[in-house]
């Protein structure tokens, strides 16, 4: 309900405009100006200055008021002892439902992202606030082309901001916490949700409304969020294709469309995104990769035309093959939406199947 009520107030979030003049926010009265010293500057009790922490609102129920969208100043003002964790500057870059972010957006946020810690060497981390409809979707992109060590954490809240019970400031307040962390480096670009960190491949939307909506069918919970620490239950590691596609050149992405697979589907679904321009289509199959004959044949000719053709599964979890022998792959173990985010960068770089598929296998690992 919140989310189609969000999704029609959309256009009030013309906000965008601030996208990339980016309205820097000073909170409390540290921040910027106060020649910051590097992440790790507290010593060993715990004193000195906290680490520094950039906060970039795109919108979403974290955001949601009935009476209009909240900036993201006004949730980090509404963080009780932040100042004690980091010291947080805010950025709104855009106010929209999360149904309304286009691969435009990702590719503006991740090279406002990639700029912010080029500038600023001695920032701990950033912190993205998103709708949680879609933010696997932007998480994974973030994920795979922005390359700097420091953690970029994506967070969002399950119910409104003024709801009972509402999840925004406590996954905010988390969210903050694990970016000031110097633990969260050299880590996959981290999904904060309900205490639990997920890496941003693998991670999933499984419930309309429930606080702990969001799922790692692979590789798994990598740690939580306790009340005095953050803790890890998988080493550090960057993960597969971290920061793998910088993107500087690239002014507009490739279209790749996504085809549901069900009884009875033809190849009309297929035809029109080739018809409507598409270099990509996944496929979210029936089971391991499996659809209607007549479905089939319209993907193909969509290869055999030059297209790219993955097969992910609607199943929700398992691997479909990688294996392109066929001129068609599978997605690995990647749901049909992240199939589509990396197969949207993965033809900015090649358009040999074999090429593509090796970063299908890579995001997992050699067992795809
Ligand atoms: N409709 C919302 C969105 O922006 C849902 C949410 O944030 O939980 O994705």
């Amino acid at each position: 309900m919140f989310g189609l009520f969000e999704d029609d107030v959309a256009p009030r979030q013309e906000a965008d405009r601030a996208a990339f003049t980016g309205v820097l926010v000073v909170v409390g009265a540290l921040l910027l100006a106060a020649a910051p010293g590097p992440a790790q500057a507290r010593d060993v009790a715990g004193h000195g200055d906290p680490p520094r922490v950039h906060v970039i609102a795109t919108g979403g129920t974290i955001a949601y008021t009935p009476d209009g969208s909240l900036t993201g100043e006004a949730l980090v003002a509404a963080l009780p002892g932040l100042e004690r964790v980091a010291r947080v500057s805010v950025e709104e870059f855009l106010n929209v439902g999360s149904s309304q972010i286009t691969p435009d957006h990702w590719l503006r946020l991740s090279l406002r992202i990639q700029d912010i810690y080029r500038q600023q060497p001695d920032l701990a981390g950033v912190v993205v606030t998103h709708g949680t409809d879609t933010l696997e979707e932007t998480a994974l992109f973030l994920h795979l082309t922005v390359a700097d060590a420091r953690p970029v954490v994506v967070t969002g809240a399950m119910r409104p901001a003024q709801a009972a019970g509402a999840d925004g400031p406590a996954n905010l307040m988390n969210a903050v916490r694990l970016a000031a962390d110097t633990t969260a480096r050299d880590r996959p670009v981290l999904v904060l949700m309900n205490d639990r960190i997920h890496a941003a491949p693998g991670v999933q939307k499984a419930h309309t409304t429930r606080v702990d909506a969001f799922v790692s069918v692979w590789p798994g919970v990598l740690g939580v969020t306790d009340p005095d620490l953050v803790s890890w239950q998988l080493p550090a590691a960057p993960g597969p294709l971290r920061g793998a596609f910088p993107v500087m050149q690239e002014t507009r992405l490739p279209r790749v469309d996504i085809v549901y697979a069900y009884a009875g589907a033809d190849g009309s679904a297929v035809r029109a995104a080739a018809d409507a321009g598409a270099r990509g289509v996944v496929v979210a199959t029936v089971g391991r990769g499996n659809m209607p004959a007549a479905q089939r044949e319209a993907v193909n000719a969509f290869a055999t035309g030059g297209g790219a053709a993955v097969l992910a599964s609607r199943t929700q979890a398992g691997r479909v093959p990688v294996d392109p022998s066929g001129g068609i792959m599978g997605a690995g173990d990647l749901s049909p939406q992240q199939a589509r985010v990396l197969l949207i960068l993965a033809l900015t770089t090649t358009t040999d199947l074999g090429e593509a598929a090796r970063l299908f296998q890579a995001i997992r690992g050699p067992e795809s």
